[in-house]
């Protein structure tokens, strides 16, 4: 390599990001996210080193873990991960045994080895494309901008299982819901930091009327209110909070709440706005971070070049503002998408009257000439 190339290499900064594509329309999604990963290198002076590794059921068919060895060292040494949605259809996961099923042999193993205990969620619908929503105009308002924080560590998820047959011949199950203090603290405090930088309103959305993990967890947030004075507390209940996003979604900004509740009320998110395809995420911790679509490998429409890619190149977007500390080019992506959107163009999940159909192919290329045109 010439000496000047030597120079200008050494003076980019460089990124390792593990590169899990999973299944259904993971490789579809993902080859979208590494357009623009590839334009952010040749734009930004930037250079990502791009380790790919086996995760999901196909790891699970090839490599007998749906989560292997090859795919853990890969993520151990990465700075951050990019994640595709993986599992199967009903009639093709129960053909795995029950721990090799990707969400549970791999999904939530990953969130355990980096303790990814906060779940950022966007629900987010600028007003010019309100009309995505099925929601009627006069309640989009404004557009939507909220951002879920969900407990991603711990919870019914991760507690304690046992399957059975009880004393009557009856087969039964248990799943435990454990948490502790210190648990909702830590997702506590990502959420008041987060409100704090927006609107300073947190809603903190429980069942404290039937279970007792919800009295611990409002315990424990208002003791963590205290260091954030200026943050205004709305406590409301989770089967509420689930219509109130629906009528009058407005009044939320961010929102917080334990790992079950908030994988349900995301995916609520994901309606209000016209589709789980413009549900990106970042799952954070104190160390390493990772990014992945919200949905699933959503099998019905795989391997069709149908699929909306925005959830995962919004979670590029993610990653560059959390784990890369770029967040202007972060905001360069959003608008790039916004703006494929505001053209009158999406993928079919969101086709509208009016509105042109686009493959997931060529979506990304839009984004990619609107990122050029800036
Ligand atoms: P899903 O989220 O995959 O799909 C639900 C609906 O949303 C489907 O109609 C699908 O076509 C649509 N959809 C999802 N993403 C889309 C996109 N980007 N563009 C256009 N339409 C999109 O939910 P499901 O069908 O219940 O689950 C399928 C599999 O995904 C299951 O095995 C499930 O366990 C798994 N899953 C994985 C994750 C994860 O990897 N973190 C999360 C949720 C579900």
């Amino acid at each position: 390599m010439p000496a000047f190339l030597r120079d200008i290499f050494k003076s980019m900064s460089t990124y390792k990001i593990a590169i899990l594509e999973g299944d259904g329309i993971g490789p579809e999604i993902m080859r979208e996210a590494l357009k623009v990963l590839d334009w952010i290198q040749t734009s930004h002076g930037v250079a990502f080193e791009l380790l790919e590794a086996p995760f999901g059921a196909a790891a699970y068919f090839d490599h007998g873990s749906p989560f292997p060895q090859v795919a853990v060292d890969v993520c151990d040494a990465a700075d951050a991960i990019l994640k595709g949605p993986v599992g199967l259809a009903h009639e093709e996961a129960i053909k795995i045994p029950v721990d090799m099923q990707p969400e549970r042999g791999a999904v939530l193993p990953l969130r355990s080895r980096y303790n990814t205990y906060a779940n950022l969620r966007p629900v987010s619908l600028p007003k010019a494309l309100a009309h995505f929503s099925p929601l009627k105009p006069e309640v989009i308002g404004e557009g939507l901008d909220i951002v879920m924080v969900r407990e991603l560590v711990g919870g019914l998820y991760f507690g304690e299982k046992t399957v059975g047959v009880n004393a009557n011949n009856k087969r039964y199950v248990t799943e435990s819901l454990y948490y502790d203090e210190d648990q909702i603290r830590q997702v506590c405090r990502v959420a008041f930091d987060i409100a704090q930088g927006r609107k300073k309103v947190l809603h903190n959305i429980h069942k404290s009327n039937i279970l007792k993990s919800s009295v611990l967890w409002n315990e424990v947030l208002d003791e963590v209110a205290v260091d954030y004075p200026d943050v205004s507390v709305v406590n409301m209940l989770v089967d509420a909070a689930a219509t109130h996003l629906c009528l009058n979604p407005g009044q939320f900004d961010v929102l917080v709440t334990e790992n079950m509740f908030g994988d349900i009320l995301s995916d609520q998110g994901g309606g209000i706005v016209g589709s789980l395809g413009l549900m990106p995420s970042a799952c954070v911790g104190d160390g390493k971070a990772y990014y992945e679509p919200s949905h699933g490998s959503a099998p019905d429409i795989a391997g069709r070049n149908i699929a909306n890619p925005y959830s995962m190149i919004g979670s590029v977007a993610m990653m560059l503002e959390y784990s890369f500390a770029m967040p202007e080019v972060a905001n360069q992506i959003w608008s790039a998408m916004q703006a494929v959107f505001a053209d009158g163009y999406s993928t079919p999940d969101l086709a509208v009257e009016g509105v042109t159909e686009l493959s997931t192919g060529a979506f990304g290329d839009r984004v990619l000439d609107k990122l050029n045109a800036a």
